[in-house]
């Protein structure tokens, strides 16, 4: 083993395989299974964000519809435990995405993004709940000067679609945050920045259950029909008649066997240091937190948690059959890149800094990056997800829009594409696997070896996945 791959894995000797968010909370006790056959007007499958603020805005509207909602482990068991929680103002994964995908209706998503967003803090304020939300904003760096380009495509997007954004060059940059890669990026100051998803989730379901929504925990959805009476939905020990079903299952597309065709489950992984002491603290800067993505292919994101350690993300893996779970998660070598990247990125933290945790977890990922809807048994059962790396505010708008669809309701929002289209599908096993490995080596080595690699990535372009070079 090199020298480098040996301090690698030193700084990562004692870390725990587990999210911090959850591990940094005292536990609590589950809600109680389901026992008894039970009916309802509305069901959510699936205890993350977009199930929680389903059920949340479903009780909101109407008190008197009976909600509820199960979810196959304890609540945060999926995606919701684990991101970094930057959050965006977005609702299409960023607003480069959004032009790509809707680009007639930019400017209409990003007024339904604000608004959300506005809708979010409002509903934090109302219930009283507390996330260590911190609204520093969000921050795009280039990695040397290859992604100035790129910053210069956003900054120009936020000015026409009226952020309050600043364009920051190397100098500007080095004052936010100390990192001799970055060399000029784009901050947009308003209406986004970071929290503690792990403590957003359980003040989610604290909510919920004050609301009056029935929830139990290690219940899973095993099948499901439609009869006169609703959609029946089998439990290991109950059956739920509902008169509609909301599936909030994202990466795992439990609820139908086709949702798959069209959502694939990627690891996202995860590193975070112990706390750093007021001198770190002042050799990194970073005095306005904001959630941070860099203009790698393999793209970056970091920032700091409330006692002052830094979650530093973005390395991708895909496992056969679409694995939400997989045990080579919870050992040292995925991770190893991603410690290298850390690195790389804060030289002057790398001699003395160790990693307290390290996860991965499963993104519901499409070729749009996107929510989108898939509608079961003639519409009273819909599939809201595939949020990809932004969905921790996404969700609350994405669930919005799907109860709208579930009372088949004529809104602006329910007559856009966003809502009435679908993304492409993606092949099935053993094309998947084969698909995202090579895809994933080829990005790794992209830029030390080019080769087959660059059509081999215009290919996977072509079917919709937003690669940049
Ligand atoms: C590493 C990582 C970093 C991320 N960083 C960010 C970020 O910085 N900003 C951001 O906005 N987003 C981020 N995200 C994305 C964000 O976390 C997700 O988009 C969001 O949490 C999705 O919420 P969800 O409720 O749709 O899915 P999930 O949280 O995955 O919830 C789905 C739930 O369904 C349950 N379920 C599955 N099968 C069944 C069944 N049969 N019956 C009942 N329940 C079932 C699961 O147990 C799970 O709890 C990140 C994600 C990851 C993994």
């Amino acid at each position: 083993m090199s020298d480098d791959q040996q301090r690698l894995r030193r700084a990562l000797a004692d870390t725990r395989f587990t999210t911090f968010w959850l591990d940094s909370l005292e536990p609590v006790a589950d809600e109680a299974a389901l026992e008894r056959d039970t009916v309802c007007d509305l069901l959510v499958v699936g205890g993350g964000f977009c199930g929680l603020w389903g059920a949340i805005q479903a009780k909101e509207q109407d008190p008197a519809r009976d909600v509820v909602l199960i979810e196959s482990k304890s609540v945060a068991n999926g995606a919701s435990g684990r991101p970094a929680a930057i959050m965006s103002t977005s609702v299409m994964h960023g607003i480069d995405n959004t032009e790509r995908i809707f680009p007639a209706d930019v400017a209409e998503l990003e007024r339904l993004g604000r608004e959300n967003m506005d809708g979010f803090r409002a509903t934090l304020e109302r219930y009283g709940m507390d996330c260590d939300d911190e609204w520093g904003g969000e921050m795009k760096v280039s990695i040397g000067d290859a992604g100035l380009a790129e910053v210069d495509e956003d900054y120009a997007l936020y000015l026409k679609y009226g952020h309050d954004a600043v364009r920051l060059d190397r100098a500007g940059v080095q004052a936010e945050i100390r990192s001799p890669i970055f060399h000029g990026g784009v901050w947009s100051r308003q209406r986004s920045g970071t929290s503690h998803p792990g403590k957003l989730v359980r003040e989610l379901r604290r909510v919920a259950l004050e609301l009056g929504v029935r929830v139990y925990e290690n219940t899973p959805h095993l099948g499901n029909r439609k009869t006169g009476a609703g959609i029946v939905v089998d439990t290991p020990r109950a059956r739920i008649t509902a008169r509609k079903v909301l599936l909030a299952t994202n990466a795992y597309a439990a609820g139908h066997r086709h949702i798959r065709r069209r959502v694939a489950a990627i690891r996202d992984r995860i590193v975070v240091t112990e706390p750093l002491g007021a001198a770190q603290m002042d050799a990194v800067g970073w005095r306005h937190r904001q959630g941070i993505y860099d203009t790698r292919t393999q793209l970056n994101y970091m920032r700091l948690t409330p006692d002052n350690r830094i979650l530093f993300g973005g390395r991708l893996g895909y496992f056969f059959g679409d694995d939400t779970d997989p045990a080579l998660d919870r050992t040292p070598q995925p991770y190893l890149r991603l410690v290298q990247s850390f690195y790389c990125t804060f030289p002057q933290l790398a001699d003395e800094i160790r990693f307290s945790h390290a996860w991965s977890g499963p993104i519901g990922l499409t070729t749009r990056m996107a929510v989108h809807y898939q509608h079961y048994h003639g519409g009273d059962m819909v599939f809201a997800g595939g949020y990809s790396g932004f969905g921790v505010t996404a969700s609350r708008f994405g669930a919005r829009v799907g109860l709208a669809l579930l009372d088949r309701l004529d809104t602006p929002e329910t007559r856009m594409d966003f809502a009435r289209t679908l993304p492409n599908y993606i092949p099935p096993e053993p094309f998947r696997w084969l698909g995202a490995t090579i895809t994933m080596y080829a990005l790794d080595t992209l830029d030390e070896k080019g080769g087959w690699r660059k059509p081999w990535i215009a290919l996977v372009q072509k079917m919709g996945f937003p690669i940049t070079l």
